[in-house]
């Protein structure tokens, strides 16, 4: 029998104390049903504030805003209004998400309105002195437009820039960022210029920006030199923007180990190949195909193990050189006087909450083990997003057979880390649909799960959580509930009624 392929997810505190906590964990899953969503608000400060120290060790100014698409709850953006305004505020992308920034107590001045927007989008964000991040020249005009026939604050607008393109003295470097829906290509710069000119009675620009949908710190050092040189541009007509926004994609690390990662995703290729038995339902590749024993293609998959994620992910950018300049892009912000601003969606929410789910049944077919869980693909959205990592076994019973999992080390945890024993299964989702399965990927627990055990899928407050749940089947939506540390003690509510201060009415710690 081949050894376990554990994937175990890394867990920091206080979500890997709470997880410790069976029989609460329980209690609330027979109190409020499965799928049951649990949120840890007092993180996202902590996260916010760990890119404010990037900040303070680059000298730069500027706003982190949290890029509120992440998740849609209550608890986490009014955890973020009672942090000092200068930690963080949020971006949004819909009429919706503004309304609720600004009724969490999030005032306008800590909102940064992003993406393609409706009227009644720009119409509150300007009425309110929200600053807009512009999508396109056309939205440009539109706003203005508002602006003019309603007799609004001039706005407050940021150019969102893309296709950014190597300049003078990059030399080798042959690297393009990629197409994008949104934004304007750097190209045409200039004639977006003219039309800022043309509406200077209505907007004032404030800053460019990108938001570039990838890990790959070449794509974004190019498109922040790129950005510093376009505000360059704007001051020598006359303009006076001074900040460079720098959108999101910071990444989380979902695996614990780079070994496990490593040899998960090697034993993928082989398991393609058909030199091991398969790893995944029906042999899925995850993009990953066999040519004639060639192994062709490339994995679709998050990189789950992060050298450097979050805040860590911002430092390592700024200490990268310019590819046409050769000054790390944090010194090049302070030479030029221009700030930094940036939209973490899901770096800002990690270790922020976890997804529970019900064992229902436990069934073999032919050589397999299928676990079917009270909740669907939909409700615990990780595999969507191509992010690969165990849940952690909460038995029923509160015996200790929940490891492995993240975390320190498990006592009866063999040398070096490497967890024995394990039972390998599929986790399959409550709708009536072949592919409704949690993960295509077979999961190894520490044991046989049984009906009634917990199965807690951790770190999914980032677009895993409300991003894709449904109601098909009349299937049940997960409640969500905001949990708090109080002194040694849990505590919890319901998170539309979650506020940050204590049911006593002090402030929560
Ligand atoms: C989605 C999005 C973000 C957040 O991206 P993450 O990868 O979650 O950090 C930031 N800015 C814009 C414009 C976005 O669309």
């Amino acid at each position: 029998m081949a050894l376990p392929l554990y994937l175990r997810p890394r867990l920091e505190p206080p979500l890997s104390t709470l997880l410790d906590e069976g029989a609460l964990l329980h209690s609330l899953v027979d109190a409020l049903g499965s799928p049951l969503n649990l949120l840890l608000p007092e993180r996202i400060a902590q996260n916010a504030r760990r890119f404010r120290d990037v900040y303070r060790r680059h000298h730069l100014a500027g706003q982190v805003h949290f890029a509120h698409k992440a998740n849609g709850s209550h608890c986490l953006v009014r955890a973020l209004a009672a942090t000092d305004p200068s930690v963080a505020g949020v971006d949004v992308a819909s009429l919706g998400e503004l309304r609720h920034a600004l009724e969490s107590g999030i005032g306008p001045d800590r909102i940064l309105a992003t993406g393609p927007k409706d009227p009644e989008f720009l119409w509150l964000a300007a009425r309110t002195g929200t600053r807009v991040h512009l999508d396109s020249p056309a939205e440009l005009e539109q706003l203005a437009a508002l602006v003019r026939r309603y007799a609004l604050p001039r706005a407050e607008v940021l150019l969102r820039l893309a296709e950014f393109a190597p300049t003078a003295g990059s030399g080798g470097v042959r690297l393009l960022s990629r197409r994008s829906r949104f934004g304007t290509p750097v190209r045409a710069l200039e004639a977006a210029l003219d039309l800022v000119e043309r509406h200077r009675d209505a907007v004032e620009l404030t800053g460019v920006g990108y938001h570039l949908d990838t890990t790959g710190i070449e794509e974004k050092a190019l498109a922040l030199e790129n950005c510093v040189q376009a505000l360059d541009l704007c001051r020598s007509r006359g303009l006076d923007p001074r900040s460079v926004d720098i959108g999101g994609g910071f990444g989380v690390g979902y695996a614990r180990d780079a070994g496990e990662w490593e040899r998960w995703t090697t034993a993928l290729g082989q398991a393609v190949l058909g030199n091991r038995p398969a790893l995944t339902w029906r042999g899925h590749g995850y993009g990953l195909r066999n040519e004639g024993g060639t192994l062709r293609g490339s994995p679709a998959l998050y990189p789950a193990h992060r050298a450097s994620a979050g805040p860590a992910y911002l430092d390592d950018l700024l200490r990268h050189p310019g590819p046409a300049t050769g000054r790390p892009l944090g010194s090049l912000l302070l030479e030029h006087l221009y700030d930094l601003d940036c939209e973490p969606g899901r770096a800002l929410v990690d270790q922020c909450g976890v997804s529970l789910a019900r064992v229902v049944e436990v069934r073999r077919d032919l050589g397999d083990v299928l676990v079917r869980l009270a909740a669907n693909a939909g409700d615990v959205a990780l595999e969507e997003h191509g992010v690969l990592v165990d849940p952690v076994l909460v038995p029923r019973d509160g015996s200790p057979e929940g490891g492995p999992r993240g975390g320190d080390p498990q006592e009866g945890e063999p040398q070096g880390g490497e967890p024995r024993g394990g039972a390998g299964v599929f986790l399959m989702g409550n709708l009536c649909l072949e592919a409704d399965l949690i993960t295509r990927r077979k999961v190894f627990l520490p044991r046989l799960p049984r009906p009634g055990d917990l199965l807690a899928f951790a770190n999914t407050a980032g677009y895993a959580m409300d991003f894709h749940a449904h109601r098909a089947q009349r299937q049940p939506l997960a409640r969500t509930v905001a949990v708090t540390r109080e002194g040694t003690s849990w505590r919890w509510c319901p998170d539309e009624r979650y506020w940050p201060i204590s049911p006593s009415g002090g402030t929560a710690s």
